[in-house]
């Protein structure tokens, strides 16, 4: 028996990977480029639509876990954002146009694979996961809610804008990662005590772009708008995005009083983006605004921050731990709009969906990732959250079953967890 996976995002990908991988055949639908949402941009499969990071890459961090676990599972995501990293810190961050275009080639060139494109309109017959994404619409949108009525979940989601480096005033802005920590991978922006009063007033005060429904309460904390951000209070910027700890300009030989920094976007390190500006003011007003930071006066910007609606299910209610809907297990979910948050924890869910399904059509018992794992924790908790509140979830090593005995300081710990995953992964990866 064949599968069929819809949408070729982070999450439609992996799981036809994973089910490619074990010998089922796949059938994988892409609407781009005839029809795109209001976020992709680009006619490649898995396109970063924000941000370029997949964050931090280290075992200390529960995503730095998530990802070592796919990459020791054969995840093709985390292969070809392995082979388009760009420098970043202590953080994965890749050319997200090589990326996208590998994983797209890659997954073409499959031959347990066969991509059809255009829009899903009415769910498949047959054993099918869907992975539309959170921006799922239309006719496929109503196909869902008549499936699941009653769970129009959302929240609201924004992009950073993105400059190019020529325009940024080098004279002002310096490279260097916090507290020189590896390679000098960001460009960092000063900012004196009264340039940044001036900047959050004028920030606060901006005219927003119109979005039919949105609310300052209705945003991700971790994706919150800067212009939300700054009106919480003058420092919440301060302590937040534009935190100077860790940053000596090397022009006074001080830490500034807050800074803006520049990440690479594009392997050429042509292309910055503002890290953790995501914002939704109107076009000519971020414009307005981004250019009173100093280093900034003359950006010139290749792409502005927009804000959008991200719909998910009520999965604690509908799905079980293997992302499949309770009251039709032939049909499965997978990626950001089961309720899991961020690219990579899409990619993990799509990945997971991808085993089991294969396991079922292959008639093998359950692979049952335990909540030891980051990508069974992250299942567990989706598939066993709350049903009244449940909101879109980061992995992270609150979900992640403790150890047991008492470890000494938090990074000890969480490498005390990331360990013990790694052994389990480890051994169950032969039987997989
Ligand atoms: C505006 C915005 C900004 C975000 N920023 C970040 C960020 O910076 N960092 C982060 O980690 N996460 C971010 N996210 C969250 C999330 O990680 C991404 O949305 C991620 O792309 C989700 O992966 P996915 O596979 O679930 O969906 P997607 O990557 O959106 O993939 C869905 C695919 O399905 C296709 N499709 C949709 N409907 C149909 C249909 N009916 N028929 C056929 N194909 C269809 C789409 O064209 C698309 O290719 C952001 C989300 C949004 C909306």
């Amino acid at each position: 028996m064949g599968v069929t996976v819809v949408g070729a995002g982070l999450a439609g990908c992996e799981a036809a990977w994973q089910l490619a991988e074990r010998g089922i055949e796949v059938t994988l639908w892409e609407m781009k480029p005839e029809k795109r949402s209001p976020a992709h941009v680009s006619d490649s499969f898995a396109e970063l639509v924000c941000s370029n990071s997949l964050r931090s890459d280290e075992l200390s961090n529960a995503v730095g876990l998530l990802k070592e676990e796919m990459r020791r599972l054969g995840s093709v995501i985390m292969s070809c954002a392995d082979a388009h990293r760009v420098p970043a810190g202590g953080a994965l961050a890749v050319d997200r146009e090589g990326f996208s275009k590998d994983v797209t080639e890659r997954i073409k060139a499959h031959p347990n694979i066969t991509v059809r494109s255009g829009e899903v309109t009415k769910i498949p017959e047959g054993r099918v996961i869907i992975a539309t994404g959170p921006l799922t619409e239309g006719a496929m949108a109503e196909e869902i809610e008549r499936l699941c009525p009653g769970t129009d979940l959302h929240f609201f989601d924004a992009v950073a804008p993105i400059v190019t480096l020529e325009s940024v005033d080098m004279e002002s802005a310096w490279f260097a990662s916090r507290y020189d920590k590896g390679t000098a991978d960001y460009v960092n922006c000063p900012m004196e005590k009264e340039e940044y009063i001036a900047f959050v007033n004028e920030l606060c005060a901006a005219q927003q772009a119109e979005l039919h429904g949105f609310e300052d309460s209705g945003v991700f904390e971790g994706c919150m708008p800067v212009e939300v951000m700054a009106r919480r209070g003058l420092d919440t910027l301060r302590y937040g995005p534009m935190k100077p700890v860790g940053l000596r300009d090397p022009k006074t030989g001080r830490e500034p009083y807050a800074v803006v920094q520049l990440r690479m976007d594009n392997a050429e390190g042509t292309l910055y983006n503002l890290v953790g500006f995501q914002t939704h003011l109107k076009f000519p007003e971020q414009r307005r605004v981004f250019s009173m930071i100093p280093a900034l006066k003359n950006a010139r910007f290749v792409r502005y921050g927009v804000m959008h609606r991200n719909t998910y299910l009520n999965s604690p209610k509908l799905l079980d731990r293997y992302y499949r809907l309770k009251v039709e297990p032939r049909i499965s979910f997978a990626g950001q709009m089961t309720g899991v948050e961020g690219y990579i924890e899409s990619a993990a869910s799509g990945m997971l969906a991808g085993i089991e399904t294969a396991r079922e059509v292959l008639d093998m018992p359950p692979a049952d990732f335990p909540q030891e794992t980051a990508i069974g924790a992250l299942a567990l908790y989706i598939s066993g959250g709350s049903v009244g509140d449940f909101a879109p979830m980061n992995i992270n090593f609150g979900i992640i079953a403790p150890l047991g005995y008492k470890v000494r300081g938090k990074r000890n710990k969480n490498a005390a967890i990331s360990e013990r995953s790694l052994d389990i992964i480890e051994n169950m990866r032969a039987g997989l």
